[in-house]
């Protein structure tokens, strides 16, 4: 039976609605053809001038030059850029900001390589350093309220270059949603004494089966109610509100459990596209965030979200913006247990 379920850190309800499977179309993501045109991808080793000049790299030789293991550029076909003025206007009923911010894109690796399940547990580490590193440098302008990291990845996941990146945007506004998700949280914290996300993973811990992995600080699950077939989420277990509370040890512990989580999808889904997702809250204190802004270490967790895009959107999903989603968690997260037991 299809139930409607409710995400108390999202603060959004989705349909679980397992019936919907039988579709003809569910479970086939189009096998495309993935081809490698690395010869003129911009991302490559060795095509350093195609790509405006690093912000960041880790490296130990000179800028725009081979040999790194991670590089950051600002995006070419920018949303927002960081030379526009930091200024706001009313017009009437509307709002409107210059398209003031920071576009970046993160080159994951120097290889073209298409599957995040061949990446190793280095280049795992590499890339959330690198998410790290930016997001504390960016932290320092006080104009950049909200930074958004994600990982658009395959045809579904509204890719646009297949070499392996991740995207930065800063905004000098904070998006509605996840003002709304942290107020929601801080409610909880204040009628409850704990943070939403201690009493929610202590209830899956109880309940058990929509884990997936845990390891000493992080925890992954098949959200109760998870939008979006197999959508994964890690959780820290510790309290530390975004990338920038890490240490490198951290970073290593959340690499390997990244790593066994994704190739534990690919096992179940095979070449699958996705979007990850980091739940990173507003950095600076200012008129929008002043209510909450000190309660953060309190109220937030870091969190990954890795959505796998198996099925296109809909009416009711566009114009609701509620998901209905075909595959039980419970079932996802005993099919991913199953993978990563096999792992061992
Ligand atoms: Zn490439």
């Amino acid at each position: 039976m299809s139930e409607i379920r409710y995400d108390p850190i999202l603060d959004e309800y989705s349909v679980i609605a397992p019936e919907r499977l039988h579709r003809p179309d569910c479970y086939a993501p189009a096998e495309k053809k993935r081809r490698k045109k690395i010869r003129e991808c911009p991302f490559c080793e060795g095509h350093e001038s195609m790509t405006p000049p690093e912000i960041f790299a880790i490296r130990e030789n000179d800028p725009d030059t081979p040999g790194w293991k991670t590089r950051v550029v600002p995006n070419l076909y920018k949303a927002v850029k960081i030379e526009a003025p930091w200024s706001m206007h009313e017009r009437g009923v509307y709002r409107v900001w210059d398209g003031f911010g920071a576009h970046e894109v993160i080159i994951d690796m120097p290889h073209h390589r298409l599957r995040m399940d061949e990446w190793s547990e280095e280049e795992y580490f590499n890339w959330l350093y690198t998410m790290r590193a930016r997001l504390n440098d960016l932290r320092n302008d006080i104009r950049l309220l909200y930074i958004g990291l994600f990982k658009n990845h395959g045809h579904y996941g509204a890719a646009t270059q297949q070499h392996p990146h991740t995207q930065l945007i800063a905004l000098p506004a904070p998006p509605l949603g996840s003002l709304r998700q942290i107020r929601h949280a801080r409610s909880f914290f204040r009628e409850h004494g704990r943070s939403l996300f201690d009493a929610l993973l202590a209830s899956e811990r109880e309940e058990g089966d929509r884990i997936v992995a845990e390891s000493p600080g992080f925890t992954a699950l098949s959200p109760y109610a998870s939008g979006f077939a197999f959508e994964t989420a890690i959780y820290s277990k510790k309290r530390v509100s975004d990338l920038g509370g890490l240490s490198d040890s951290d970073l290593h512990e959340l690499a390997r459990l990244t790593k066994r989580v994704i190739a534990a999808l690919y096992i179940q889904l095979g070449d699958f596209d996705f979007n990850i997702t980091l739940n990173t809250p507003p950095l600076q204190k200012n008129f929008a965030t002043e209510e909450f802004f000190d309660d953060i270490p309190d109220i937030w967790h870091l969190g990954i979200r890795i959505v796998p895009r198996l099925f296109r959107l809909g009416g009711f999903e566009l114009g609701s913006g509620m998901q209905i989603n075909p595959v039980a968690p419970e079932e996802a997260a005993s099919l991913l247990r199953e993978s990563i037991e096999e792992m061992r």
